[in-house]
């Protein structure tokens, strides 16, 4: 060991003098290699073993990395880092074997190797395959975890959404919706809802077709979605009818998002000009001491409103 590395108390500076100490010494071979199994850097005990002293950045981790059947290496991309698997790797040289350790670094992977002794030839292949076998057991058995929170979280995303315009659906909605009450009235948030109602949706049906109608809800569906913010949860709660549920949010600013959405959906045209979509909208407030299914009421009762008084048009209730 250099004599300044014994002076020098334990911490981050002799971490530090140590690593370059084992970069520099010639003894070790030192890779740090990317999360896609990149080289970022070698030292010149590596590059001269494995690479006649070229430049070896960027260059693949396989190049240089095999298994026993010269199966591609065992460090998966995205995964390198992960701290669970602590993996022994064998260099693809002629000569000696060299046996690398893998080490989770800042999101990287720092391999340090050394020559094998040649009298543990054997106990080292048996080794660095058991390590093998189990990493690579680590991984199937991550991979399959991975699939299957995958499959769930569609699972449960099919379950919220609606399927037509991958809105909420009606149930999902009364849920959140449920919750932002609850959430108003413990900690005296604001919270308002939109009840939105395709006007004459019957006749576009009647005169286009109902593919054509299908093509008018996903448009506005597409509309609002583009229109609300990421605190907003706008559903479709059936047919025609949709909901727009905002956290935070007063009666003023309910009004103005439901002109807006009303305004912008005078301008829609899925079905060319054969076709100028209207809404009637009714919008509330939630008030002290009401639950869901009052708020809701009170909102419908407006959009009706909203609709005697001509249609496309936002009335707020109260
Ligand atoms: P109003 O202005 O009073 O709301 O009139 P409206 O015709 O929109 O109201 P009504 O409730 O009479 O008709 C709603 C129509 O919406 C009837 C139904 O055929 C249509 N509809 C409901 N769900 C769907 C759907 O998923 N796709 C299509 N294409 N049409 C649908
Ligand atoms: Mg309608
Ligand atoms: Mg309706």
């Amino acid at each position: 060991m250099r004599p300044d590395l014994r002076d020098t108390p334990p911490g981050p500076d002799l971490a530090r003098a140590l690593y370059d100490y084992v970069v520099d010494s010639g003894r070790f071979m030192v890779l740090e290699v990317s999360q896609d199994a990149r080289i970022i850097s070698a030292n010149g005990a590596f590059r001269s073993r494995y690479a006649g002293f070229a430049d070896v950045r960027g260059e693949p981790l396989s190049r240089f990395f095999a298994d026993e059947d010269d199966s591609p290496l065992d460090i998966e991309p995205g995964q390198a880092h992960e701290k669970t698997v602590a993996r022994v790797l064998r260099a693809t040289a002629e000569g000696e074997p060299c046996l690398f350790h893998a080490y989770p670094l800042d999101g990287h992977t720092l391999l340090i190797g050394e020559v094998a002794d040649a009298s543990d030839h054997e106990v080292v292949a048996r080794m660095g395959n058991l390590t093998l076998d189990m990493s690579r057991l680590v991984r199937d058995l991550r991979r399959a975890n991975r699939d299957l929170a995958r499959a769930n979280q569609l699972n449960e995303e099919l379950a919220r959404t609606d399927g037509l315009t991958r809105l909420a659906n009606r149930r999902h909605f009364l849920e959140r919706l449920e919750a932002g009450v609850a959430q108003a009235r413990s900690r005296q948030h604001r919270l308002s809802i939109l009840m939105i109602d395709l006007d004459h949706f019957k006749n576009v049906n009647d005169t286009f077709g109902h593919a054509a109608g299908d093509r008018v809800l996903v448009a506005f569906a597409d509309l609002l979605r583009a229109l609300v913010r990421v605190s907003d949860l706008p559903g479709r709660l059936g047919g025609e009818e949709f909901g727009l549920y905002m956290l935070d949010t007063s009666l003023d600013v309910a009004m103005t998002v439901g002109e807006r959405v009303r305004a912008r959906t005078r301008e829609l045209r899925p079905l060319e000009e054969n076709y100028l979509p209207s809404t009637s909208i009714g919008a509330a407030e939630w008030r002290e001491g009401e639950d869901m299914d009052a708020l809701m009421q009170r909102a419908d009762a407006a959009m009706y409103k909203a609709k005697a008084g001509g249609r496309n048009r936002v009335v707020a209730d109260g």
